[in-house]
């Protein structure tokens, strides 16, 4: 029995593998676990995410002037990882304060970076993609993490700089027909913001993924590769 993607346990499995959740809480995602492939795979691929997350400061990757240059925020990620892996436990992270948008998107970054990481090493097909979305005007940014599930698609979304307390939608476009298919909706908010969406559309039928104002005017855009 496969269960439908509104009931996994995906937007806790950062929480857990990190260890953040209540006992309670943490036993219902490990029954779901004990059920669910998709979601352990998940889990298990977030594992050694979770061992480098101490070394990483989410203040530094929401810095505005670092989270628009993608790139060189992997590197700055890998060099600090780096140097600190002698040091590693010296500090103790102040987990108590950092807010749980600030870690939802440490784990995306650091899940896109680790599988850039795998896809440098193998050959092999891989079913995530880190879409860098291209933004209508100077200060926005974005960026995507694409995932592929049997009968639908998950985004994980990571933006900066768009208008606090405004609507957006999130869409994905179909190959061929262009026709946009709606993901949802967010309201913006000051500094970087997460959010984790599906869509029945399948992986292989997205050319690509947007997020549209009211007007209806396209403030970012991103191709999603096409699947192997
Ligand atoms: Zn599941």
């Amino acid at each position: 029995m496969t269960p439908r993607p509104e009931d996994h346990v995906r937007r806790s499995i950062g929480a857990f593998v990190l260890g953040h959740l209540t006992t309670e809480e943490a036993a219902a995602v490990q029954a779901h676990l004990d059920g669910c492939v998709a979601c352990r795979t998940e889990a298990s691929s977030l594992a050694p995410v979770a061992q480098l997350l101490p070394l990483v400061d989410p203040e530094r990757i929401r810095a505005p002037g670092v989270v628009e240059r993608p790139p060189e925020m992997l590197d700055g990620v890998l060099t600090r990882i780096d140097r600190e892996r002698g040091e590693q436990r010296r500090r103790r992270r102040r987990s108590l304060v950092v807010r749980v948008a600030a870690i939802a998107a440490t784990v995306s970054v650091l899940l896109g970076l680790a599988v850039l990481v795998v896809e440098s090493r193998s050959s092999g097909p891989s079913n995530v993609h880190v879409v860098v979305l291209a933004g209508s005007a100077p200060g926005i940014s974005g960026e995507a993490v694409v995932h592929e599930d049997p009968r639908s698609t998950w985004v994980e979304l990571t933006t900066s700089g768009l208008s606090t307390g405004e609507s957006y939608a999130v869409w994905l476009e179909e190959i061929g027909s262009g026709e946009r298919s709606p993901m949802g909706t967010f309201t913006g908010v000051d500094g970087d913001l997460y959010i984790s969406l599906y869509s029945t559309l399948p992986r292989d039928r997205a050319a690509k993924i947007g997020v549209s104002a009211p007007d209806g005017v396209t403030v970012l855009e991103g191709t999603i590769p096409t699947a192997q």
